[in-house]
């Protein structure tokens, strides 16, 4: 049985972006497979310095998680701080990892260029999302294509500790949805939680609207065709099947199009697709001693499968005097 492992920042609220690039393959991962999954507060960390906000962050993503599906008898389910054994094996993976390694990572240029503070933090995440990663022996690790180069750096990392050290880390691999592309935020640009163009699972359903109603389109004039490269194009498309996706395509080439009636639909739709969880999250988060329980049964379990790979890593490293 191959374990899945992957984790999700508690930045800001969970996107459409984050539900289609990972968490619902990672509910559907849990019927057959051994799950790992773990909210990264550290990694929040690298952006947000408002301890309340990441406390409410925090808690809110791991209810979000449990509300869509997420079934704690059939996962290991836990808070990233809550383990913090993955922070001494950061450490140790940091002195096996080039400089350039990091330098070449696109996520760090994409956010300082955004305006976030260029903090040593963010610029030593690939090596703590390494550190995630094989602190608990992950197999697969379902991402979006937006953390493909750091699943790459994950493989260098691990590959180049086995090679000065012997094998103790497992390779893991990504596992990137091929037919989804990068999910793009309502500017255009990839939709993230800290770039403010995204359209969150469960805020208040006017809100949803609003920003879905707010969704960059260009001034093709209505008697033309529509280009369908667009983000409206292709958020709408991720709820449709094929057959949909096709009416839609016929739609954007025949003139008379209004983008506003298709914002309209494409709100409905969203609204619809995530109704029937409402329930379900409404009645976790009155019910925050559950959650918690849940998080901190996983985080007991997360923690002694850490200490073997990283008792095994301070071994192979000479790092054992105390036995
Ligand atoms: P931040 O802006 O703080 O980096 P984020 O929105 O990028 O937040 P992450 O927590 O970094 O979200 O990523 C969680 C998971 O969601 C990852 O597997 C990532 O690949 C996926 N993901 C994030 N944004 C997108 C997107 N626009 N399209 C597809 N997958 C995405
Ligand atoms: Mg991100």
């Amino acid at each position: 049985m191959k374990r899945v492992l992957s984790g999700i920042q508690p930045s800001g609220q969970l996107h459409i972006g984050n539900y289609f690039g990972m968490m619902s393959r990672m509910i559907q991962y849990q019927e057959e497979n051994e799950l790992f999954c773990f909210i990264v507060d550290y990694h929040a960390l690298t952006t947000i310095n408002d301890r309340k906000k990441l406390e409410s962050n925090t808690l809110n993503a791991a209810i979000d998680f449990l509300a869509l599906g997420l079934d704690p008898q059939k996962v290991i389910f836990w808070i990233q701080s809550d383990v913090p054994q993955v922070t001494e094996l950061t450490w140790l993976l940091s002195t096996v990892t080039n400089m350039g390694l990091l330098e070449r990572a696109t996520s760090y240029k994409d956010k300082t260029i955004r305006g976030i503070a260029a903090n040593a933090g963010l610029f030593n995440y690939p090596i703590l999302m390494a550190a995630d990663i094989l602190c608990f022996g992950g197999d697969i690790v379902p991402v979006g294509k937006d953390q493909k180069q750091h699943l790459e750096i994950t493989r260098d990392i691990a590959q180049r500790f086995n090679n000065i050290y012997g094998d103790v880390f497992v390779i893991p691999e990504a596992d990137i949805n091929k037919s989804s592309q990068l999910i793009p935020g309502i500017d255009g640009q990839k939709m993230s939680k800290s770039y403010g163009n995204d359209i969150p699972i469960f805020d208040d359903e006017k809100k949803i609207q609003k920003r879905i109603m707010s969704i960059t389109t260009d001034s093709t004039p209505i008697d033309e065709p529509k280009d369908k490269n667009t983000p409206l194009f292709q958020l709408y498309s991720l709820f449709l099947d094929e057959k949909g996706k096709q009416e839609l395509r016929d739609r954007f080439d025949e003139p008379g199009l209004k983008y506003g009636e298709v914002k309209k639909e494409l709100a409905e739709t969203v609204l619809e697709y995530f109704h029937p969880y409402r329930d379900k999250r409404e009645e976790l988060s009155k019910n925050l001693d559950y959650v918690k329980q849940v998080l901190k049964e996983g985080a007991a379990k997360a923690a002694a499968e850490a200490d073997t790979y990283l008792n095994e890593a301070r071994r192979a490293m000479g790092l054992n005097y105390s036995g």
